[in-house]
């Protein structure tokens, strides 16, 4: 048989994307998930609803080069949901300015007006009300409440505000700035991922096929045009046919599925026994990632670290010296444990506390590649964390400030004492520089690998639609196509995305 539209991968941008799809009664879906799939809350296991976040059963496994000496572990969501599945459901918007970049660098469909609807659309905001804010889409948000913040947010919001920083009570207003309570798609203590927010609700519906345990190999392309994907399930290779393929398996393994099916660098193809269909140079460039750097603590006796609490409450601020609005976050973590610091060679005390700058808008780019043809090998991905002078030196001010809240006197009373740094360190700007280096980690939002752009720009994968240029009848729709990063965590962005292109695609025969 040959459905309308496959859909490849069930993550925050594929579940929405194949969900919206399949409102349209006459319209043949099938959703392909590589991981598993779990058809109610009470079946699915609890390490993806009430962790903070979780990076062990339901994942990739992927190993990322984070700097040019340190690799990492580098968690991906395989299951349906994805990511947003396993992540820790901190439900923030880009910025205006986020949209507008993408719109002048020749993206027009992708102004801040234009997609504000459907980060609208795709919200059911508890707290906020008014022209920004949706009420009635499926993933649930709301704002822990400062009588459920633990001891050291108090005093982190209270150092923050003393510094300097406004109040920001609803960070998804579009001019926020500063401190106040991280929105959540968490309801009754559950995370709401796209397989609950999205793919439950549809599932009843005939023309909305679900598979899980189906690892797409590559599309299969013939005279110029998507015909289907090459996947592998149960054990055995199957191919399957449809009108249109969309490519939703996130930033690492869709450039990833379209370097195997011969679209990407010729070169780098080639010499990997793979027929170039389409020569694309961009295919895996671009990559972008969010880097942290945590300094971590240890508490004073009695202060509590309650794992269900972790991370209420934080700050979006501009490095000093920069003129990027908004281009750090920082995280006050009252429960800090290696599942939120992945990959850092030290041994965590217990309990551990941390304050957490990271980066929001990296100049530094790098690369998804791959090392084989064969589908079961997983791609390279070298992160090149603080390529960029820039990006080290917003950093370094970022921990500089960590410092000097957890020594203001609202702070301090918490702390026994430091554990990855001192004063020594902080004072000098060559050891601040090594500190990050030393124990920089990801906020895990790869994005970019498969970027829009107009056709002028040679290594724009995607138009503006989200079509593969050279190839009629495919898609890639998730994380992918961000030509920058926004400066927000980026599950509720590729949602966005899935919703937008979702509308495209409707709106064709
Ligand atoms: C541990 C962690 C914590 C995070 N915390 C936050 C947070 O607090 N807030 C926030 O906004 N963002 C967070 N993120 C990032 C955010 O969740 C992601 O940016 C977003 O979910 C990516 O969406 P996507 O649609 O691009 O890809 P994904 O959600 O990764 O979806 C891709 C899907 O495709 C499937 N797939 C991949 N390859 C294949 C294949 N070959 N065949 C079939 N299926 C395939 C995958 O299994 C997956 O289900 C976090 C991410 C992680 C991993």
């Amino acid at each position: 048989m040959e459905y309308d539209d496959v859909v490849v991968g069930a993550g925050s941008a594929g579940a929405a994307l194949a969900a919206r799809l399949s409102e349209d009664p006459d319209r043949s879906v099938l959703l392909l998930e590589a991981g598993a799939d779990y058809q109610a809350v009470e079946q699915t296991p609890d390490d993806l609803l009430r962790t903070w976040i979780s990076a062990g059963p339901h994942d990739w496994g992927f190993v990322a080069k984070a700097t040019a000496d340190r690799e990492i572990a580098y968690p991906r969501g395989k299951v349906t949901g994805g990511c947003s599945a396993v992540n820790g459901h901190i439900a923030l918007r880009g910025t205006p300015e986020d949209f507008d970049e993408w719109a002048a660098w020749g993206n027009r469909e992708w102004s801040f007006d234009k997609i504000l609807p459907y980060y609208r659309k795709l919200e059911n905001d508890r707290d906020a009300e008014g022209d920004f804010h949706g009420a009635s889409g499926p993933i649930w948000i709301e704002r822990p409440r400062r009588e459920t913040w633990q001891p050291i947010n108090k005093a982190f919001y209270d150092a923050c505000r003393e510094i300097g920083y406004a109040e920001a009570w609803d960070h998804n207003e579009p001019r926020a700035t500063g401190v106040g309570p991280w929105p959540r798609n968490r309801r009754d203590g559950v995370r709401i991922s796209t397989a609950i927010g999205y793919l439950h609700p549809a599932r009843h519906r005939l023309n909305l096929t679900i598979r899980s345990f189906c690892n797409v190999h590559r599309v299969i392309v013939e005279g110029g045009r998507a015909v289907g994907v090459a996947v592998e399930c149960g054990g055995a290779a199957q191919t399957v046919r449809a009108r249109r393929v969309t490519l939703s398996a996130g930033a690492i393994n869709s450039p990833a599925i379209l370097m195997r099916s011969g679209i990407g660098p010729r070169a780098e193809l080639e010499a990997l026994g793979v027929r170039c269909v389409v020569d694309s140079p961009g295919v895996g460039a671009n990559l972008i990632d969010h880097v942290l750097a945590p300094v971590v603590a240890i508490p004073a006796p009695g202060v509590p670290h309650d794992p269900q609490v972790t991370n209420p409450v934080g700050i979006r601020y501009t490095a000093s010296g920069s003129n990027e609005f908004n281009d750090m976050q920082m995280y006050a973590l009252n429960f800090f444990d290696k599942s939120l610091w992945i990959g850092s060679e030290l041994d965590l005390p217990v309990p551990s506390i941390a304050l957490a700058p990271g980066l929001q808008r990296p100049r530094a780019r790098g690369r998804v590649s791959l090392r084989s043809a064969d589908p079961n090998v997983p791609a390279a991905i070298d992160l090149n964390y603080l390529g960029d002078a820039e990006d080290l030196r917003r950093m370094a001010d970022g921990v500089r400030l960590a410092w000097r809240i957890m020594n203001s006197k609202r702070f301090a009373p918490y702390l026994k004492e430091f554990v990855n740094i001192n004063a020594e360190t902080v004072a000098s700007d060559a050891a601040v520089a090594d500190f990050v280096r030393a124990n920089c980690g990801t906020i895990y939002h790869p994005v970019g690998t498969a970027k829009m752009g107009p056709e002028s720009d040679p290594m724009a994968v995607v138009d503006q639609y989200c079509r593969v240029r050279g190839v009629e009848g495919l898609r890639v729709a998730d994380a992918s196509v961000m030509p920058n990063i926004v400066r927000a965590n980026t599950n509720l962005t590729c949602i966005m995305i899935g919703e937008r292109v979702a509308d495209w695609m409707r709106a064709q025969a």
